[in-house]
């Protein structure tokens, strides 16, 4: 029996991919009374987040902010820019992709999967030249979206998004381009604008380093007009009243207060820290894990190092080993949680998050946990991927921002 009042010594160490930590100031900026979401304080607050989010996604475009994970997100990107029955070309990268691709079917549009067989498309990225040659056979333009996700958390891959615009405009076609980067934003390189995306998701509890329960779609130009038309059911989801009502910092229901709290807090930190500092610190810690994880003699599950993901490492185990039995040791000896295979992997790997609030010495912990735990488990390592981590991350040694510069 699990017993939720028990306290074991130290902190949980929380390296799934997503929700990721909370830091302490992000929670105690949490804890301020929740206040009357139509009084004149939330409209400080509101505008406050609506203008500071743009700078995450890099976009000047209107950012919806959505009391919901973000699977909502999803739907409201579906069903705000399209109609009954509508062809969408989606890509397989993982269980994510495959995830997004069951939600469109469900809404009654009509999404043909593009991929590779088996599991060889959940180890590389979205290929864009395959895109490119299906909207150059599209000449009718029935296509009327192309959906892909940008950081797979499935499997530790991302995709160049850029090539995919790129390979929409070479093949001139009008399809809208929707992008998942609930796991990429605020870890990986993200630009809505310059990229050309029409609608990117993203949610609160991965890089963003808040708790499950906000979503949010940046929405261009192009899908405003399109909502406008767009025939699919929609009601809480509509951008319409949305946007219009946070023109003045306010929701046309109650919004999450105290995550809109959080919200403000990790955006003043991740500004502070600067964006491209942000995103460099997750290049090198995943650097540092790659490094432990073939010091190990263990496969990374992305086969495209282009691709590598920032965010989190899946770890393949060799035949013969279960990758859950593996966690659940880690688990209960460690405290230590890791992401579980999804999908057409389970079993066969498991993920190390190394996203949001993490530095050299969380990553540090957590490949010890690994390595204690995969020799428990009697897995047979090369070597020390500790040493080779710590090896790494010496040998690209930086100074984190303490706040002590001249
Ligand atoms: C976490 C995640 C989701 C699902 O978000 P929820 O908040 O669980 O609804 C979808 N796509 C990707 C890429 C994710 O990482």
């Amino acid at each position: 029996m699990l017993k939720l009042d028990f306290h074991p010594a130290g902190r949980h160490f929380l390296q799934i991919p997503g929700p990721s930590p909370v830091p302490d100031r992000i929670l105690r900026a949490m804890s301020l009374p929740t206040i009357d979401h139509r009084g004149p304080e939330f409209g400080v607050l509101g505008l406050k987040v609506l203008e500071g989010i743009r700078k995450i996604f890099k976009t000047t475009q209107p950012v919806v902010i959505y009391p919901a994970s973000g699977t909502g997100a999803w739907e409201a990107a579906l069903t705000n820019t399209l109609s009954p029955g509508d062809a969408v070309l989606m890509y397989e990268t993982g269980h994510f992709a495959t995830l997004w691709k069951k939600m469109a079917e469900n809404l009654g549009l009509k999404p043909e999967f593009l991929g590779l067989p088996g599991t060889e498309g959940w180890r590389r990225g979205v290929q864009a030249d395959r895109i490119e040659a299906r909207l150059r056979a599209d000449a009718g333009h029935t296509i009327k979206a192309v959906c892909v996700v940008h950081n797979e958390t499935s499997t530790g891959v991302t995709s160049d998004i850029a090539a995919v615009r790129r390979a929409i405009d070479a093949a001139g076609h009008p399809a809208l381009l929707l992008v998942d980067t609930i796991s990429g934003l605020a870890s990986a390189d993200y630009r809505h604008d310059e990229w050309g995306v029409d609608v990117t998701v993203s949610g609160s509890q991965k890089g963003l380093m808040l708790p499950p329960g906000i979503s949010f779609n940046a929405v261009s130009p192009k899908a405003l007009e399109a909502s406008k038309t767009a025939k699919l059911p929609r009601s809480f989801w509509g951008w319409g009243e949305i946007i219009e009502m946070n023109k003045q910092g306010y929701w046309p229901y109650t919004p999450s207060t105290n995550l809109l709290y959080g919200l403000a807090e990790a955006i003043d930190m991740i500004l502070a820290e600067g964006l491209e500092n942000v995103f460099a610190r997750h290049q090198r810690l995943a650097g540092a894990c790659r490094a432990a994880v073939t010091a190990w003699g263990l496969d990374i599950q992305c086969a495209d190092p282009a691709v590598y993901s920032p965010v989190l490492t899946g770890v393949m185990m060799p035949e013969g080993i279960d990758a859950d039995a593996v966690r659940k040791l880690i688990y209960e000896h460690f405290d230590m949680s890791l992401g579980t295979g999804l999908g057409k992997v389970k079993g066969r790997m498991f993920r190390i998050g190394h996203l949001g609030d993490c530095n050299d010495l969380t990553l540090m912990a957590t490949l010890s946990g690994c390595e204690m735990g995969l020799r428990l488990a009697g897995v047979k390592l090369a070597g020390s991927g500790v040493v080779a981590a710590m090896d790494h991350l010496t040998r690209h040694a930086v100074k984190p921002a303490l706040g002590m510069a001249a």
